[in-house]
């Protein structure tokens, strides 16, 4: 199953792709994630792609389209993926739709995950990241067990760097500039299922898994 998720900042992509992809036993993607990792080891990509994270504007379209490329080179990209953080404009879905037609591939599903600002804002600067395996917590409304430790694998929390409030609101922007346009996107190809992402993490993932149920028969047995 080939599933995208799609929305702003602070939606839950990177929360909801990791617990799909362990339910699903499919790889989660997430451009954010290999950007910052190429960022930590001062990679060629890492050393040109931090400034435009730093800003909250997106790494030039050239560089994630390679990066991207290469990661769909893996062979564990054939049963599937959960897909988070790309597309992030128009250019980006017609490389994705590139990349995925060589390969006889197309997207199941395209979960659309609508948040209003107000959230957005209180979930994105109260975020923790684990510095290691990438799991999210909130100061307030996921709080780690122990202060700054992750609880999976007990590595430290840090909060990222694009997380200030000035930051998150460039991001925002962004996002509507760039982004929010890939709604009608999907919507014309009817691939796209909008849900309220308000809700709390448990009770978006609910929904999720209906639609990719009604999508394949019972993606989810074990
Ligand atoms: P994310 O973890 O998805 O919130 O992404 C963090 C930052 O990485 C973004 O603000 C961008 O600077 C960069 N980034 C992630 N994915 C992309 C993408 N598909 N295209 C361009 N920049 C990206």
């Amino acid at each position: 199953m080939r599933i995208i998720l799609l929305g702003p900042p602070g939606a839950g992509k990177g929360t909801q792709a990791k617990i799909l992809a362990e339910k699903l036993n499919l790889p989660h993607i997430s451009t954010g994630d290999i950007l910052r990792q190429n960022v930590k080891e001062a990679t060629a990509l890492g050393l040109q792609a931090r400034a435009f994270m730093d800003r909250g504007d997106l790494v030039p379209d050239e560089l994630v389209a390679k990066m991207l490329m290469h990661r769909f080179e893996q062979p564990d990209i054939k049963e599937g993926f959960i897909l988070d953080g790309y597309p992030r404009n128009l250019v980006q879905a017609k490389t994705l739709d590139g990349i995925l037609q060589k390969k006889n591939m197309g997207v199941d599903l395209v979960v659309y995950l609508d948040t209003s600002e107000p959230v957005i804002i209180q979930r994105l600067t109260g975020r923790l990241v684990c510095s290691k395996c990438g799991a999210n917590f909130h100061i307030k409304n996921m709080p780690p067990k122990r202060d700054a430790v992750c609880d999976y694998c007990g590595d430290r929390l840090y909060q990222r760097s694009d997380d200030k409030e000035e930051t998150v609101r460039k991001r925002l922007e962004v996002y509507r500039k760039e982004t929010a346009s890939l709604i009608q996107y999907y919507q014309e190809m009817q691939k796209l299922h909008r849900l309220s992402a308000d809700e709390d993490a448990e009770v978006v993932l609910k929904s999720i898994i209906g639609l990719a149920a009604g999508i394949q028969d019972d993606p989810f047995k074990e």
